[in-house]
């Protein structure tokens, strides 16, 4: 899979790709990186990639030139790419996106700064939008990361341990049960007995109760939708 990154500031994105996870899914060639800097695109003599906002208000605005010469070129030399705009002002990104878009082959992610980009060039470009919470950043580069990383771990090979990503929170709109490792007693803090006892369905029926038990403590609106025999007591 081919992730390029269109950012005024490459240096933020490219060291996450040096370590870990990510770090060996790319010396596997398993995934590859690009990046595009709009200022080499710009065709004003001062080389400025941003400016004042039309109508007014605080701060400047990514200028539609520059990104559209540069989203024109990526598309004509692979029709396939899949264009996402990180943006606030979107639907949220989840983990059914994260898992649909390990199937693509090119995903491009367009970071804006200062106060966003002409929306015109969103409006040219965009297969897709996606807000990663309710919140603002300072630029696209941590949401682009961010959905790189969780795309990431869907693409076949990536995870040593492929049955990590069936067990994990969101799976079934549930939180993933409380996980625990070496010592036994840590601090005089036990692990739960019944982890200890190597009885795989019980092990498997109590994660599961505390799964739902956390969801509805912690994500009422996941637990509603989520997937609930009768006989676990849906409220
Ligand atoms: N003026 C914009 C607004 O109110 O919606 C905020 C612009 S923000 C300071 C600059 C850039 O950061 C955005 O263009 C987007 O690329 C990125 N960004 C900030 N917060 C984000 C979020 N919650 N999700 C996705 N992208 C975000």
């Amino acid at each position: 899979m081919r992730f390029g990154f269109v950012t005024l500031f490459p240096e933020l994105i490219a060291p996450y790709f040096e370590a870990s996870i990510l770090g060996r899914a790319k010396k596997n060639g398993l995934i590859e990186t690009d990046y595009y800097n709009p200022r080499d695109y710009t065709t004003n003599k001062h080389l400025k990639v941003d400016h004042t906002q039309a109508g007014g208000g605080a701060g400047q605005v990514m200028f539609a030139q520059p990104l559209d010469d540069l989203l024109t070129e990526v598309r004509e030399e692979d029709p396939d790419v899949h264009i996402i705009f990180p943006l606030p002002a979107a639907k949220p990104f989840v983990q059914s996106d994260a898992k649909r878009l390990a199937g693509k082959t090119h995903v491009l992610f367009v970071s804006g700064r200062y106060e966003g980009i002409d929306e015109r060039v969103i409006e040219r470009h965009a297969d897709e939008l996606f807000s990663i919470g309710d919140y603002v950043l300072t630029g696209g580069e941590l949401p682009s990361l961010v959905m790189c990383d969780a795309i990431s771990r869907n693409i076949p090979g990536v995870l040593g341990n492929e049955d990590s990503l069936t067990e994990e929170s969101f799976e079934t709109h549930l939180l993933e049960a409380p996980t625990f490792t070496k010592p036994e007693n840590y601090k005089g803090s036990l692990i739960i007995k019944e982890y200890l006892k190597g009885n795989h369905a019980k092990i498997h029926a109590l994660k599961r109760k505390l799964a739902l038990k956390k969801t509805q403590y912690f994500r009422p609106d996941l637990y509603q939708k989520a997937n609930i025999k009768d006989s676990e007591e849906k409220k």
